[in-house]
């Protein structure tokens, strides 16, 4: 047990932990951080999983948010202590006729590439581009903060709000409609639902605005800046301390959880209101991903030419395809043929492997909790589209949703998002609260991506929360 009595404690140090940790200690509180991993970082750690010299991105590769993200843009220090990669094409959906979608560059080159619905996607996208960091303001921020760009949040959400599959019916070629699907089903829900059109047009401007770049070296730097400037605070990290209970921590005056929402209950239960934890209990978990991560000895021979120097690759066909792949997996089953994210960042990132090979990884979205293996599924998938891809394995790693979940006990059933994005979950994050930090208890603060806005690498969720502490505390936020 610690002994020292720290103005915060922050329990987590993925992302949004370091977030909360580096606004928190800039504003002159002093803050400890504990760990239950080896190593900071949570969902942005790099590792050799497969064979020397293969670095690999354990959980995220793609940092779409983070050229827009207020939090990155309040502590500009740490984006520009790493160097992105910005791949050629940010996003490729090939289709089996030979035929793709591709988001490249700004709108007006995309919209080229999609022929009769050029002027849809223009008109769709290019007002949201324009006013990109408004925008993402807006979205990266609890629904009650009101916007501040009311006609672009107006046109956002009446795009938005309806399902990918009311989106796609504007669109009338089979590659655009295809977009639509893989970009819409990062939300993980059918693609009936509501809002997941609004995920689709969001990483879409993203696309756009960032090019969904990856960080040199891999994520892990992104996390070894942030640490780095913690560094220069006095903040002290502790690793390999998994804290099962509040005596496991010094006593503080804010308390913030990096944590699932169940784990700040299980963590500080006595401590908590029954009503916060009855909302926790309803709060509800999303699907798990299975997820293989390859080293390559070859570039994987896409037939498609733009999937070649694509960042990122959506695997699964026309929009019928996708929905099924979706709706499958919410009724609980495991698709033949599943819809696949599939990052190359080798591609834009040549350290990432030695020399002329590659490193690749690919998940497919399962219920939660799920047991099966989708490992030859997905390459069934990715060799669909690029045939002879097999042939250049020459190691691999995958992982079940258990397998996520003990290398990070926030991947509840291998939930990746911290709680399904409905739109009651993403209103409610994840209890009914003025603000969603706070938890109805004195110095106790949910952090997150429990909370809004949700999964992602964005730091929003911690940076919101520790104004949120800073507030309570009526301490001045200075440079936080
Ligand atoms: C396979 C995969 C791919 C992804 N790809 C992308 C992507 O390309 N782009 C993107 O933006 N996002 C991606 N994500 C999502 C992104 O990684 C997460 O949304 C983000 O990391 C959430 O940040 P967080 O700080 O809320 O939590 P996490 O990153 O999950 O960090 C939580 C930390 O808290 C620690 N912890 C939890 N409980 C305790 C405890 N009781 N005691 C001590 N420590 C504890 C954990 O060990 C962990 O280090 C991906 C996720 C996965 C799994």
């Amino acid at each position: 047990m610690a002994t020292a009595s720290p103005d915060a404690v922050v329990v987590g140090t993925g992302p949004n932990g370091l977030a909360a940790a580096l606004t928190m200690a800039r504003a002159g509180l002093s803050v400890e951080m504990f760990e239950g991993a080896s190593s900071p970082g949570g969902g942005c750690r790099t590792k050799e999983i497969t064979l020397p010299g293969f670095h690999h991105d354990i959980c995220s590769t793609i940092q779409s948010m983070v050229s827009l993200s207020p939090f990155f843009r309040a502590f500009p220090d740490i984006a520009d202590a790493v160097t992105m990669r910005v791949p050629e094409i940010a996003l490729a959906h090939p289709l089996d006729d030979g035929r793709v979608a591709s988001i490249a560059g700004s709108v007006d080159q995309t919209a080229q590439g999609l022929g009769e619905d050029a002027s849809t996607y223009r008109a769709l996208m290019g007002p949201l581009v324009d006013d990109a960091p408004r925008l993402a303001a807006a979205v990266l921020a609890p629904l009650r903060a009101p916007p501040r760009n009311v006609f672009t949040m107006a046109r956002f959400a009446l795009n938005g709000v309806p399902s990918a599959a009311h989106l796609s019916k504007r669109f009338s070629t089979p590659e655009a409609k295809g977009l639509v699907a893989g970009i819409c089903s990062h939300a993980m829900l059918p693609l009936t639902s509501p809002v997941t059109a609004a995920f689709g047009l969001f990483l879409g401007v993203t696309a756009h605005v960032g090019g969904w770049p990856v960080v040199e070296g891999g994520s892990a730097r992104l996390v070894d800046a942030l640490v780095d400037a913690l560094a220069v605070e006095g903040v002290t990290i502790h690793l390999e301390r998994p804290v099962h209970s509040l005596a496991d921590v010094p006593v503080a005056r804010a308390t913030l959880f990096d944590t699932s929402a169940q784990g700040i209950v299980d963590i500080a239960g006595e401590r908590l209101t029954s009503r916060y934890k009855s909302s926790v209990a309803h709060f509800a978990r999303g699907p798990g991903v299975f997820k293989v991560d390859w080293a390559l000895s070859g570039p994987v021979p896409w037939t498609v030419e733009a999937c070649r120097s694509a960042g990122t690759v959506h695997v699964g066909g026309r929009f019928q395809e996708v929905a099924a792949s979706e709706e499958d997996v919410a009724r609980g089953r495991h698709c033949e043929r599943p819809y696949c994210i599939v990052v190359q960042a080798s591609v834009a990132d040549a350290t990432r492997a030695p020399s002329g090979q590659h490193t690749l990884w690919a998940y497919c979205h399962v219920p939660n909790g799920s047991d099966v293996d989708m490992t030859q599924r997905i390459e069934a998938q990715i060799e669909r589209f690029a045939p002879g891809f097999r042939d250049l394995i020459l190691a691999r790693v995958s992982t079940s949703t258990a397998e996520g979940e003990d290398h990070n006990p926030n991947y509840v059933g291998g939930d990746i998002t911290g709680g399904t994005g409905t739109l009651r979950q993403t209103v409610f994050r994840p209890a009914l609260r003025w603000n969603e930090y706070r938890t109805g208890t004195s110095g106790l603060y949910l952090c997150s991506s429990s909370t809004p806005p949700g999964g992602g690498v964005h730091g929003m969720c911690g940076w919101l929360a520790a104004r949120t502490v800073l507030s309570d505390l009526k301490v001045r936020r200075g440079h936080s």
